[in-house]
């Protein structure tokens, strides 16, 4: 097995060629989205080995994103087809003033459709991370069901559990549940990945002391928040029964394009710098900086860097800081 698990909903997704309101533009251009592929491609080009557990269609779109996965060196095996159902898609609006638009046609989807039975038969032997976010869970009760069975494989196989809540209030009933599902994910998890607003919106505390505080209490071992431009701050149960603070500043950008990603991104640094066991400040700051990558590009995952782009990007704005 890789050393990296994820489970999630990989879609087609079309971004707007020109700007305005969706129903007006004619021309799009395709990519691949979905928060558990782009971190998993983020972690393939940082050359650690991946493994994306889904379910597609039997169809185009299906076919393109195993296609594109595989030329990214991301694991496919469990990525099964099911030709019952379609593979879903989204379209993305463009604009750069404020975040982006997304329709989602995602509902019955293939991904939706994937059965705990896979799991159950799943190996974990030679596997230390398994990432999660709210987004697979939240699209239906199978999906909920196999996201719980598999973060209780990964722990008693002894993996490390990443989770990012990754919000999507319009596929949950309503806020109560999204709220209630979502922490409880959290709770089973070791390193829970929130935004700041997300936080907020989660425990309803105000500052990421307090947020951070709320997973601790709530059995997560490491809580790391997102800051935006700001940067990112972590609090850390250590072994010795001590807390651990660390806050780092985020990298500076010129040009934001499109903010949609920085997340995804921000949890490919996190994950890999865990695995590769570097310090907290230079977790924090390979998340900060692949964060920064995303935010300069329109699609969710091709500025991704490899190793050599990464240590590029952090040397130079080394050098550039006063
Ligand atoms: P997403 O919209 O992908 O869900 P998020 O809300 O989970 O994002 P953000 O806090 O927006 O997460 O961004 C994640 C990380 O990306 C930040 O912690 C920061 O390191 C980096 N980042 C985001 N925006 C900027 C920016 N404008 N300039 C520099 N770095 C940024």
């Amino acid at each position: 097995m890789s050393e990296v698990i994820t489970i999630g909903e990989p879609m087609i997704m079309f971004v707007a060629d020109s700007e305005g309101d969706l129903k007006d533009v004619v021309h799009f251009t395709r990519y691949i989205a979905g928060a558990e592929v782009n971190v998993s491609v983020g972690v393939a080009r940082l050359n650690h080995s991946v493994s994306l557990i889904s379910q597609v269609g039997d169809d185009p779109f299906g076919a393109y994103i195993r296609q594109f996965l595989n030329k990214e060196a991301v694991e496919t095996g469990l990525v099964t087809v099911n030709g019952r159902y379609s593979t879903g898609f989204q379209l993305k609006s463009k604009t750069e003033v404020e975040d982006p638009k997304v329709v989602y046609f995602r509902k019955g989807s293939a991904a939706a459709h994937l059965s705990a039975e896979l799991i159950e038969k799943m190996d974990f032997t030679g596997a230390k991370i398994l990432h999660v976010t709210g987004i697979f869970p939240a699209l239906s009760p199978e999906t909920f069901d196999a996201t719980l069975k598999l973060i209780e494989k990964a722990r008693t196989n002894h993996l490390m559990v990443t989770f990012d809540p990754n919000l999507r209030p319009t596929l949950w009933k309503d806020e109560a549940t999204m709220v209630a599902r979502i922490n409880q994910l959290a709770g089973l998890c070791d390193v829970v990945l929130p935004g700041f607003r997300e936080g907020k919106r989660l425990t309803g505390r105000t500052t990421k002391e307090a947020i951070a505080d709320f997973y601790l209490n709530n059995g997560a071992k490491t809580v790391i928040i997102k800051l935006g431009s700001t940067g990112a701050y972590c609090k850390r149960l250590r072994s010795d029964g001590q807390v651990a603070e660390t806050q780092v500043s985020a990298f500076h950008v010129d040009h934001v394009v499109d903010t949609v990603g920085a997340g995804d991104g921000f949890a490919v640094g996190i994950i890999t710098g865990i695995l590769e066991a570097l310090p907290d400040d230079q977790v924090l700051e390979r998340g900060n900086a692949i964060g920064a990558i995303q935010v300069q590009h329109i699609s969710d995952n091709e500025g991704l860097p490899n190793r050599n782009q990464l240590r590029t990007f952090i040397e130079k704005a080394v050098s550039k800081s006063p």
